[in-house]
């Protein structure tokens, strides 16, 4: 045995921490401890050999803001990231509109112009990163045992390590770790054996494939116009969404020139029985997204994968625990992949995992950090949970899905976006005034969600032609910018304490437009009820109140609950 491998085979007895998995989660959160606490000692055990394959490894490949930001600016890997993987230009959405054949048409929300680089995000291919992640760690100092299966786990009371027995090629090896992280993904290890599974009222089913072949929604149409929307950059580099009730197709171009496609549908409204095998998940493209479906059907030769997720979506009673455990990642919960949040819950929790660890190997009494850390993730997982749950319906209409996006969105920066890029959410119990926050504005999310659908029973579908671009209000690229301008603690707080004030005025305006939208509009008795009892509710009395008083000194512009239009209007005045 060569110096090195005895020198590793005596390592591995005794650790630190001992990471159960090493995808994304796992090896992102080794490199986050040994960043901040150089002498911890690590070992990550990953039952896949690596390299893993590239471009058909595992979905997760679109990234938002705040996994963005951990990946780039907390691990340091923006040149891997600009050099290996793509830019994202967005999430843009088309939606549904006579038969899905003339994208053109399709109500459209998206960017015209590039993002500013400080809020830059990218598509992953997710085995390239896995391997660079792999090489880095070990290069670290990080012991990464691939090709190596977690069998058994231990845990023990305090003062004792835990135990893991490892089956390695070479046989099996037991090892022992003061903490232990959960990073199984889907496997689950901790929680099913600390019967920690939360079932959630969201059923939703996905499948998807890799094509060896670029598909751009660019090439879809020769209409000039639809072509000239775009100032700058380019849609195929979008994720691109084709929208439709119950159902959104993603679409994600990857580095090494193929795609991923998905279907990602709510359980009640499409059979998974339609579309859990390749041919029949084409039969369903082209019965609901032809145009899809006739760039794929020439390019079926190039099929590089083809996988199904049936009810992708878990809660969890607990992830963190003064008792040395930890549950990251997919080994944690699992929500939705709409607004790609699976890597920002990863993100947020490996950055409070990271916190509660070398604090606690720095000899700290971690006790109430634990519980502090966990009720925060948990409370950020249930609040983004609501945002899919029972939403699918909507995402047939055009108006009020594109307000649910802009809503959804604008409140995504406001609010985790902020605190993650001033890493404030590690350190909210110094803060009871961001705590007060974070509770109102979990109730007024709750509350405007449930308006959605409410919504949803009254309105029709089928807008057409219209273009709603993110930075048409003024508000969203003030969210958006305001996620990196580096605030001082106090001023933090401040900004926090006016953005959720902030979305409260733009929930109150919701309110306000639609109900007297209904209530001159229409004199049927369903939609009368509907108002009267939007009237009748107390808490959205309290937000149309704010609103009108907030609206004289800064008026907003409604044109994200109505489809642009007050922004056409405004035109029309200024050019009169
Ligand atoms: C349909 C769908 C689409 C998605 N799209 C996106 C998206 O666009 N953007 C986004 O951010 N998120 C997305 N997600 C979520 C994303 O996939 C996850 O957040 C992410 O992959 C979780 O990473 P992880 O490291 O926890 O799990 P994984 O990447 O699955 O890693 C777990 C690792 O543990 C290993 N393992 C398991 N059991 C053992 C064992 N016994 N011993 C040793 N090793 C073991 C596995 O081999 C694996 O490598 C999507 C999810 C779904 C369901």
């Amino acid at each position: 045995m060569k110096d090195q491998e005895m020198m590793e085979k005596a390592a591995l007895d005794t650790y630190d921490i001992a990471i159960l998995g090493g995808g994304i989660a796992g090896l992102t959160l080794a490199l986050q401890i040994k960043k901040a606490r150089p002498a911890t000692s690590i070992l990550v055990v990953e039952k896949q050999e690596h390299p893993v394959p590239e471009s058909a490894h595992k979905v997760g490949e679109s990234t938002v803001e705040i996994q963005a930001y951990y990946l780039r600016n907390m691990l340091g890997l923006q040149e891997h990231l600009q050099t290996q993987h793509l830019p994202k230009y967005g999430l843009r959405l088309f939606f549904s509109l006579d038969g899905n054949r003339n994208i053109a048409r399709r109500v459209e929300l998206g960017h015209a112009v590039l993002p500013p680089q400080r809020v830059s995000t990218y598509q992953l291919d997710r085995g390239r990163l896995e391997n660079e992640l792999g090489r880095v760690i070990h290069q670290e100092g990080i012991v990464f045992c691939d090709g190596s299966k977690v069998q058994r786990i231990d845990l023990q009371p305090a003062n004792e390590f835990h135990r893991v027995s490892i089956l390695h090629p070479d046989g099996v090896r037991e090892v022992q770790a003061r903490w232990v992280v959960d990073a199984s993904g889907r496997n689950t290890l901790l929680q099913r054996q600390l019967r920690l599974a939360k079932k959630v009222s969201h059923h939703a089913n996905a499948v998807w494939f890799r094509l060896d072949y670029r598909v751009d929604v660019n090439q879809w149409s020769n209409d000039a116009a639809w072509h000239e929307r775009i100032h700058e950059g380019q849609r195929f580099l979008s994720t691109n969404h084709l929208m439709g009730p119950g159902y959104w197709v993603w679409i994600i171009p990857l580095a090494s020139g193929s795609t991923s496609v998905g279907i990602v549908t709510d359980a009640k409204m499409h059979s998974f029985g339609e579309m859990n095998r390749f041919e029949l998940a084409l039969n369903w493209l082209h019965e609901h997204e032809p145009q899809c479906a006739e760039d794929i059907e020439r390019h079926k030769d190039e099929l590089q994968d083809f996988r199904v997720m049936k009810n992708y979506s878990y809660g969890c009673k607990q992830v963190f625990s003064d008792e040395r455990w930890c549950l990251i990642g997919e080994a944690g919960v699992s929500l939705d992949p709409l607004y790609s949040p699976g890597g920002d819950l990863m993100a947020i929790a490996n950055s409070l995992v990271s916190d509660l660890i070398t604090n606690a190997l720095d000899g700290e009494d971690i006790e109430d950090r634990a519980a502090i850390h966990n009720q925060l993730f948990l409370l950020f997982a249930n609040s983004w949970l609501s945002t899919y749950e029972r939403q699918y319906p909507l995402m047939g209409n055009a108006q009020i899905m594109t307000a649910k996006v802009i809503w959804d969105t604008a409140v995504y920066w406001a609010v985790p976006g902020l605190l993650y890029f001033h890493d404030k959410l590690r350190r909210v119990a110094d803060s009871p005034s961001v705590i007060i926050q974070l509770a109102r504005f979990s109730v007024l999310s709750e509350h405007v969600q449930a308006f959605f659908r409410e919504w949803l029973v009254l309105a029709p579908s089928g807008a057409s032609d219209a273009f709603i671009k993110y930075y048409d209000f003024d508000f969203m690229v003030r969210l958006h910018i305001g996620m990196t301008v580096e605030l001082p603690d106090v001023e933090l707080e401040n900004q926090f304490i006016a953005n959720v004030r902030f979305l409260e005025q733009l929930a109150g305006q919701l309110a306000s437009v639609i109900i007297e939208t209904f209530e001159h509009e229409s004199q049927d008795e369903t939609v009368q009820n509907q108002v009267q009892s939007w009237k009748a509710d107390p808490f959205l009395a309290e937000l149309i109140a704010l609103y009108q008083q907030d609206s004289h000194e800064h008026p907003i512009n409604s044109g994200w609950i109505t489809l642009g239009r007050q922004k056409e209007y405004q035109y029309q005045e200024i050019a009169e």
